[in-house]
């Protein structure tokens, strides 16, 4: 089976070439001068004609949680439609987050994510673990996982009593980690310090959603990241900050990559497009919004995208934890500190970065190296994905960039009752999306299938020094 893309713009981290790409089965077989093949006399199967569109490899986000446990509920996509909404939106990868429940083996806690997701994807999946008992068993585990092919941990300065890690402990993760060549992923938040501001709010009768994000200051994500950096400095572990928020954090992982060292850093489109004014919006509209860490004040966002263009900031993933407003995020009527903390985003990351693009913030070449390269190279996956080259998988976005589309919960196919973008209006759109050679999305139709999508075994980090 083979299918020809002809004289698209074909996109990589280098910019941008007009081309043809030729897919035989799963991979690609050659990216070639437009017509060169036809003079050859291939024949495709199938053809499409990607003129005035964009062809770019499909995107990679590393940072989902399907179905994940919660405040005693689950966020609302399971695998099965969180993956068929990142196929919609020109995803094709995402990376998700196995939970080690206390007393739990992390083993064990791979098991149940396999089980959670094989067979329902619809997309290419992978895990990180998020290791939240550290003990000698678990410490030992850890290299297991790296052979499962789960090379990065997720740690949490946040949440005391629930996934939160001491800096001891922290410590002790990041010294087995340099040892096996793995990541630590910090969400990096003082949830010590956090938690005191929050019995503060609550005793003051302080209740609304709004004051999720004044009890989560951005300089405790701050503080919090240059603790994390220099738990990592001194261990030399290599560490990822994940959904990089505050212009404090960013300045302190710049610093430590000015000096050196293996810190490298991801934000995400709620980060760069929303602000903590959302979370103010009256009837209990602001829960939408609630997420950790929280929306920011404005001004953060030109220095985010600064850090985009400048690569301290060097991923772009959604966080994405869907609740639905009706039913979960109602659990915290009256109480900001029972509203499930996440927001749905995976089927956008690819078009609000395009806005970016459209803004002039960040060139074509950022926008597929933030979306798909270097999540590749981050997380061990290139360059069997996130490139198109001959022998890297088919997973290939026609996209328009000149069409227009509202953002909509009318009309978005996560699982989830709202969209944190309503009414949205942007420019572009996918318009045909490919997984392994396998036509996933074509014009507004879905041909899709859960159980295509294929658990992959990534590779460390290929950024280290
Ligand atoms: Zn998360």
């Amino acid at each position: 089976m083979r299918t020809l893309i002809k004289n698209g713009t074909v996109l990589s981290t280098t910019g941008a070439v007009t081309a043809d790409v030729l897919v035989d089965g799963e991979t690609i077989a050659a990216v070639t001068a437009p017509g060169v093949l036809a003079e050859q006399n291939v024949v495709a199967d199938t053809e499409f004609d990607a003129a005035g569109k964009y062809v770019m490899p499909g995107g990679i986000d590393a940072h989902t949680h399907m179905e994940m446990p919660f405040g005693g509920t689950f966020s609302a996509d399971t695998f099965e439609t969180g993956t068929r909404a990142a196929a919609w939106g020109g995803t094709t990868t995402i990376i998700d987050f196995a939970v080690q429940p206390k007393g739990n083996s992390l083993l064990s806690t791979l098991d149940a994510w396999h089980e959670k997701a094989d067979g329902d994807c619809a997309v290419d999946y992978g895990f990180h673990m998020i290791v939240s008992d550290v003990n000698d068993a678990t410490l030992k585990e850890m290299e297991s996982c790296v052979a499962a092919g789960v090379s990065s941990f997720k740690m949490f300065m946040a949440y005391p009593g629930v996934f939160y890690s001491t800096d001891g402990e922290i410590l002790r993760a990041m010294t087995k980690a340099a040892d096996i060549g793995g990541t630590i992923a910090m969400h990096a938040e003082n949830g010590i310090a956090i938690d005191e501001l929050v019995a503060q709010a609550l005793a003051e009768g302080r209740s609304e959603p709004y004051q999720h994000g004044v009890t989560r200051p951005p300089e405790l994500e701050g503080e919090a990241t240059s603790r994390a950096i220099t738990l990592a400095k001194v261990t030399g572990s290599p560490l990822y900050i994940v959904h990089l928020s505050a212009a404090q954090a960013l300045s302190a992982v710049a610093e430590a990559r000015d000096e050196g060292q293996n810190v490298f850093a991801e934000t995400c489109p709620q980060y760069l497009y929303l602000s903590i004014e959302d979370l103010g919006k009256p009837d209990f509209e602001g829960a939408k919004y609630v997420a950790s860490p929280p929306l920011r004040e404005k001004h953060h966002q030109p220095d985010l995208w600064r850090g985009l263009r400048t690569n301290d900031l060097s991923v772009v993933s959604t966080d994405h934890c869907p609740f639905c407003f009706k039913d979960q995020k109602e659990l915290g009527r009256g109480d900001f500190t029972k509203i499930p903390n996440g927001m749905p985003g995976v089927e956008h990351r690819i078009d609000l970065l395009h806005q970016g693009v459209v803004a002039g913030e960040i060139s074509l070449a950022r926008w597929v190296e933030a979306c798909s390269t270097t999540p590749a190279r981050m997380f061990g996956l290139y360059p069997r994905k996130g490139v198109i080259a001959p022998g890297a998988d088919a997973d290939l976005v026609i996209y328009d960039p000149a069409a227009e589309q509202t953002i909509s919960a009318e009309t978005h196919h996560m699982n989830v009752d709202y969209s944190a973008y309503e009414g949205m209006t942007i420019t572009g759109r996918c318009e045909t999306v490919l997984s392994r050679g396998s036509v996933v999305v074509d014009r507004g139709t879905y041909h899709g299938r859960a159980g295509h999508g294929r658990f992959l075994e990534r590779d460390l980090c290929q950024y280290l020094n």
